[in-house]
């Protein structure tokens, strides 16, 4: 098969591990010419729905909807009921995901108690636990009180943690339903401006560069919350950011015909915006695509917009949308791909056994087929089925996804 670089290689798989990377031919078990092989996909961004929200999504199902997108890691958001801001809760996602088995499930523990943006959870605690967090978020929420943020980066500093922040100044979206401008206008829902998140995003660089915590910028959606990434790390601040497969490919106008599955937190901007972001994704100001999987049950999107749920499903065409951002259009390459969708982000999460083919290390692989052109009907393996891409069409696909030496994805069916 072939490698993101362009060599074509055998690769032997012993108990799970690599063992050798040989020029090719065509000579194993599995002849997977004219396939290209990648490290296998890691998310930063996924909500898992369990406990609590099993009708949207459980772990299970999650992982099934991961595998088959190519991802052999995710990182589960800590916005579940009960809130995964302890020990216990952490473990039993952490349990979770062990025994659903097709993909690392590594918890992400929130920042203050309750996701309530008042005290501190048990981060400690949570970091020593058995299912060792370091990606710390109150994801779905904004910490929005400075000095508590700062002190959370203090705590975490020493600790090894990285702070995931949800950027969203709560009183300037008290209400507020899409982008401020045009659509706003069109609609007449409340605006929802860039600024809300530019503003965070600035102070949050601001209290990492002076704190030393590495600070991780959850799905960045405007060109100036670019620019002050760009301005952060040329200063050397510790400072990472991430964007979705949605907001580098839709617009504020698909919701111009008020369809709930395009009501998503942050809003969808405008063109502008997502232009800046390929460009931000290309230039390596924004280091990887966080998919935000947002699965909910029907009932809470079939609704009047207002009272509709915000989120939509990634995982199944993350891998499909950065192929067509980054490598259809002709702006970027196969290497720059591999680093967004799987080394950058196995590196911020700390994931030493993705991110890489090399010898010695387990074999965590995304066998994808560059030219496969495929129609989107719907989410295949999610419970839910906000999917915002249906009818749309793609030119690549993955094919199998290998977790641990073994197919959890295979022939385009995930294996169990
Ligand atoms: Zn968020
Ligand atoms: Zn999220």
């Amino acid at each position: 098969m072939q490698l993101a670089d362009g060599s074509k290689v055998d690769l032997v798989i012993n108990k799970g591990i690599i063992t050798s990377i040989e020029s090719a031919t065509n000579s194993g078990d599995y002849d997977m010419g004219g396939l290209v092989a990648l490290p296998g996909f890691v998310d930063l961004h996924t909500h898992l729905r369990e406990p609590g929200f099993e009708a949207s999504e459980t772990v299970l199902t999650g992982s099934r909807a991961a595998a088959s997108g190519g991802y052999t890691a995710v990182f589960a958001m800590a916005n579940t009921q009960p809130v995964a801001d302890n020990a216990g809760v952490v473990t039993q996602v952490y349990e979770l995901g062990r025994k659903a088995g097709l993909v690392e499930v590594r918890p992400v523990g929130a920042i203050t108690k309750n996701l309530e943006g008042q005290e501190l959870a048990h981060l400690g605690g949570m970091a020593g636990s058995k299912a060792k967090v370091n990606l710390f978020s109150d994801d779905g929420h904004c910490v929005s009180d400075a000095a508590l943020m700062k002190t959370a980066m203090e705590y975490l500093k020493p600790l090894g943690g990285t702070i995931a922040q949800h950027a969203q100044e709560p009183s300037l979206t008290r209400g507020s339903q899409v982008n401020e401008g045009e659509i706003s206008r069109i609609t007449g829902l409340k605006g929802w401006p860039s600024s809300a998140e530019e503003s965070i995003i600035l102070r949050d660089i601001l209290l990492s560069g002076q704190t030393g915590c590495p600070l991780h910028i959850c799905h960045v959606t405007s060109q100036l919350g670019v620019e002050l990434i760009r301005w952060g790390k040329q200063r050397g601040f510790p400072v990472t950011a991430e964007v979705t497969p949605h907001h580098l490919m839709l617009t504020e106008l698909s919701a111009q015909n008020y369809d709930t599955r395009y009501k998503v937190n942050p809003p969808l901007r405008t063109r502008e915006d997502s232009e800046a972001l390929i460009e931000g994704l290309v230039d390596g100001t924004l280091d990887v695509i966080g998919t935000d999987h947002a699965p909910h049950a029907s009932d809470l999107k079939d609704q009047e917009w207002e009272s509709a749920a915000f989120g939509m499903t990634g995982l199944e065409q993350a891998y499909q949308v950065a192929h067509k951002v980054l490598i259809s259009s002709g702006r970027s390459d196969w290497k720059r791909l591999q680093e967004v969708l799987s080394s950058k982000p196995a590196q911020i999460g700390g994931l030493d056994n993705h991110g890489s083919i090399e010898i010695g290390k387990q074999a965590n692989l995304a066998i994808v087929n560059p030219e496969k052109t495929s129609l989107i009907e719907g989410n295949r393996y999610s419970k839910s089925s906000n999917n915002p891409y249906v009818g749309m069409q793609f030119d690549s696909e993955v094919v199998h996804t290998i977790f641990g030496g073994n197919f959890t994805y295979k022939n385009n069916e995930v294996v169990k």
